[in-house]
């Protein structure tokens, strides 16, 4: 029987090979807080938070601290086979702070995994796909660079390019018409415009793109995050897909976003859901009413979007990866667990996420 006995926190930083652009940030480097919580019996899960504060409003300080002084001390002697109680202890140790309580939440999935000795896919009730395949993000740049950018990926064996946009207008249908142009018709593009549209905007962009044939599979979150109204204006007036992200963090928001039908599809992330157990919750909404969910990740390392993994294949209602942050990073300090090769991603039996960081995290 397992207790959790202690809880500790570090910051480690990795470089991106270029920088990550969208219609909300510029970013160099994945500069996460890395999370280890240990049993009295041994067993150590691993836990990442990315601060992404233009989205979930975390920074590296405000994560450390939910974690040491408001999450820490709602887990520390627990029993790991209370497993429910436990996990909604950390729910509620705090409002808001949910990248915080996703570091917690996936390093206690991990340590419920491993006390069980299973890889966390089977915990979640999964088979184990053998492979699940992620789209690539092509970050906002100059059209050519994108173009450049979009060709190489495909050249590299991406089949489905995530087009960041949102900043400039009509000309964002431009740019993904040509995108579409050079790449052929062969290759998946999402749209993401990070709210960078007003509604009425993202009419007229969508319906340029439709006209021009660009076939985009889905537009992610065109409108701001809070206009729901907004969103389902856009969602009511377009045939392309509209995919809630920045506009859904809670089972409750799923609730409402489907429930209005303000949108046609949700994107998943645990740092915004406050991870797992949230995000089970959603998917169990979405399979209700019938809704694709995307499983997507913030700037986060292989550690991260590994737990995501896990979970995206335990859930049929997941039909769409984003998860390319490990693809991004220069290096992986990281031994074992799931394999990140270009767009294929391949999970591995080994107890809980799988991911030893040979003490390099804390
Ligand atoms: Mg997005």
């Amino acid at each position: 029987m397992s207790i959790i006995m202690k809880v500790s926190a570090g910051v480690m930083s990795i470089p991106l090979k270029t920088p990550f652009r969208t219609a909300l940030r510029v970013v160099d480097a994945i500069n996460d807080v890395f999370v280890r919580v240990e049993t009295d019996d041994g067993i150590v899960g691993l836990g990442e938070a990315p601060p992404t504060a233009v989205i979930t409003g975390d920074t590296i300080e405000s994560i450390t601290a939910a974690v040491l002084t408001l999450i820490a001390p709602a887990v520390t002697g627990r029993r790991i086979d209370d497993f429910e109680p436990l996990t909604e202890a950390v729910r509620r140790a705090a409002i808001g702070n949910t990248s915080a309580k996703a570091a917690v939440d996936m390093a206690l999935y991990d340590i419920r995994a491993k006390s069980l000795n299973l890889p966390l896919y089977r915990l979640l009730g999964g088979g184990g796909a053998a492979e699940l395949e992620s789209d690539v993000t092509i970050s906002l740049n100059e059209t050519r660079q994108m173009i450049e950018d979009s060709v190489s990926a495909v050249r590299d064996g991406f089949k489905i390019l995530k087009v960041k946009v949102g900043r400039s207008g009509l000309s964002d249908a431009r740019r993904v018409l040509e995108i579409r142009r050079e790449v052929g018709a062969g290759i998946e593009i999402r749209v993401d415009a990070n709210q960078g549209w007003t509604p009425k905007e993202s009419v007229r962009i969508i319906g340029t793109m439709e006209d021009g044939g660009c076939d985009a599979s889905l537009v992610e979150q065109p409108v701001d995050a809070r206009d729901i109204d907004g969103l389902r204006y856009v969602t009511r007036r377009t045939a392309t897909p509209i995919l809630a992200d920045e506009a859904v963090f809670s089972p409750r928001d799923a609730v409402e976003i489907i429930r209005t039908g303000a949108a046609d599809m949700i994107n998943i992330k645990l740092m915004k859901t406050g991870g797992i157990r949230e995000a089970i919750k959603i998917c169990d909404i979405a399979s209700i009413y019938g809704i694709p969910c995307m499983m997507g990740c913030m700037l986060e390392s292989r550690l991260a979007v590994s737990a995501a993994a896990h979970l995206a294949s335990s859930r049929s209602i997941i039909t769409m990866l984003d998860l390319d942050g490990p693809m991004l990073c220069v290096s992986d300090p990281f031994i074992g667990g799931p394999l990140f090769a270009g767009s294929r991603i391949t999970l591995t039996d080994e107890p809980g996420i799988g991911i030893c960081d040979s003490g390099v995290i804390i």
